[in-house]
């Protein structure tokens, strides 16, 4: 088990020996390094198109791919996050609101809500039934932004 830090929601999640999570931090251009990645891991053609990755409108983006491996173990779980320099306030919220995908790729969408029952408060319970990840992210962005008091 080792842990990882989420460091715009300042929360621990712990991992496991085949899951792994980087924090790539501000790039120029994520298209770019969205391909470098896929390069890196190898992602099969036909897997690509799971990247939105002409998206002009992120600000951010999380990277994930799973791989077998030859002994009969879990998959591996990579997990990477990276955003565009922003401004202001939009940095923490850009940043939350990757590593919330994160959390999600990894399983461990629970951590953050420990993290939120303890500071008393909870998601909206229809986006976490409905699945309604873009909008639960959107939410942590702010979540984040109201644990810093910067809102
Ligand atoms: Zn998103």
């Amino acid at each position: 088990m080792k842990n990882v830090r989420m460091k715009a929601l300042n929360i621990t999640v712990p991992l496991k020996a085949h899951q792994y999570f980087s924090d790539d931090g501000y790039v120029d251009n994520l298209e770019a390094h969205t391909c470098d990645l896929i390069k890196m891991y190898e992602v099969k053609k036909s897997e690509v198109e799971k990247f939105d990755i002409t998206n002009k409108d992120n600000l951010g983006f999380c990277f994930f791919e799973s791989m077998a491996n030859d002994r009969k173990l879990p998959n591996e779980n990579y997990v990477h996050i990276y955003y565009l320099k922003t401004s202001g306030y939009g940095d923490i919220f850009i940043r939350a609101h990757e590593e919330t995908h994160a959390l999600l790729h990894l399983g461990k969408l629970k951590y953050l809500f420990f993290d939120m029952i303890k500071n008393m408060t909870t998601p909206p319970l229809s986006l976490i039934l409905k699945n309604r990840i873009e909008d639960m992210a959107n939410y942590s962005g702010i979540y984040a932004m109201q644990k810093r008091k910067l809102i």
